[in-house]
């Protein structure tokens, strides 16, 4: 018998997001029975891709209720699982209005909520948790003091806060918190995964996470004066759901791991898409010099200290750890982009 056992059903919280959607689809895809929580069951437009999904494969899926911030509302889907992925959290960077409770309450209780239920269930032996690169650094300013300017697993964010970079704050309180837990016992292991800005074709037309919002807002003229030079860290969707799984299935994976294919500043990321897409959507076609920015920042929902810490700044990410840990190797994000946009038109977001 294998380390996880097909037979038993894989938990996958916060099923019907971005990430969540091609990790179940390939669990799927592989005869795994899924049980998949979302926050409302009753919103069956947030799901009926799955369902859709499961149809055509050779797996199950079965909807729970579940929600975060509800204590023991993750056990009744934990039933008789070996493995559980926790994905849920909310990815929210704009327009945040209490941070406390909009992000870090639900990212650090909703883990609490989840790991601890995993102690009351005695078939639970791996949990595999979405953390972040957002858990390793806040602001790009922030990898100059890594050794050799390169980020890797073994630093963590320390100039977040609640109010510098909530979201990145929120993933570092629920990361840490997460790693206490699995100490206090030994039956399950804890396996993390650490994407840094995600893009790639969504299974859904929903539009809320903010991976999709950015790439719609490069292609329908929100940046057609230009962008700031901002450098982002890149992962693949497809990339992400493929460790997860494997993160969950091989026995030997342990610890944290960046996913990582190259990391481009904005305007290159419109340049892919131009080349390959031309004039036809407005996408910015130069950079909006330093000064510019910082005088317009709180205009377009930025402040001088974040231009100051992170804009002109690149970065790099060392992925080795992840290659030789799981095996798997990352998409040129070419491909990434190119798919994403395809996307986004075939389902008019664009
Ligand atoms: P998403 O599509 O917005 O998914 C977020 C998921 O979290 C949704 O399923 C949402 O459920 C669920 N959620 C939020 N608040 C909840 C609550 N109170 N109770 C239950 N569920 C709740 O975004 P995503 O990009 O797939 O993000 C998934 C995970 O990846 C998150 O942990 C995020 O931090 C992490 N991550 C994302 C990126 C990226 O660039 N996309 C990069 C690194 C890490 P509803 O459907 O009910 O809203």
């Amino acid at each position: 018998m294998e380390w996880i056992d097909k037979e038993k059903p894989v938990l996958v919280t916060g099923a019907s997001g971005y990430i969540a959607s091609w990790i179940i689809k390939y669990l799927l895809e592989e005869g795994y029975t899924v049980h998949g929580t979302v926050r409302n069951i009753n919103k069956k437009d947030t799901f009926s891709h799955l369902l859709d999904i499961a149809e055509k494969s050779s797996g199950n899926l079965k909807i729970f209720q579940a929600d975060l911030m509800k204590k023991e509302s993750f056990l009744e889907s934990m039933q008789g699982v070996e493995l559980v992925i926790h994905t849920a959290s909310p990815f929210v960077v704009r327009g945040i209005n209490n941070p406390k409770q909009e992000l870090i309450e639900p990212a650090l209780e909703g883990t609490r909520n989840v790991l601890n239920s995993a102690n009351q269930i005695p078939t639970v032996k791996r949990i595999v948790l979405t953390s972040s690169t957002a858990a390793i650094y806040g602001d790009n300013i922030e990898v100059k003091s890594f050794s050799n300017g390169i980020v890797t697993e073994e630093y963590w964010n320390t100039s977040s806060n609640i109010e510098n970079n909530p979201y990145s704050y929120s993933k570092t309180l629920a990361e840490k918190e997460a790693w206490e837990i699995s100490k206090q016992q030994n039956r399950w292991d804890l396996v993390v995964i650490n994407p840094c800005f995600v893009f790639g074709p969504s299974l859904t037309k929903r539009n809320d996470s903010t991976s999709i919002q950015t790439l719609i807002q490069l292609g329908n003229g929100t940046f057609r004066f230009g962008v700031p030079e901002l450098w982002f860290g890149i992962t693949d969707v497809r990339d992400v759901a493929k460790a997860h799984i494997l993160a969950g299935t091989k026995k030997e994976a342990s610890g944290r791991h960046i996913l990582y294919s190259d990391s481009l500043p904005m305007l290159e990321i419109a340049n892919i898409l131009h080349n390959r897409f031309g004039d036809k959507y407005l996408f910015p076609r130069n950079v909006v010099p330093y000064f510019l920015i910082w005088l317009l920042s709180p205009i377009i929902g930025l402040n001088h200290k974040y231009v100051e810490r992170n804009v002109e700044i690149p970065i790099k990410m060392d992925n080795s750890y992840t290659k030789k840990d799981l095996g798997l190797e990352p998409t040129p994000v070419e491909k990434t982009f190119v798919d994403h946009f395809e996307q986004l038109i075939k389902d008019k977001l664009v």
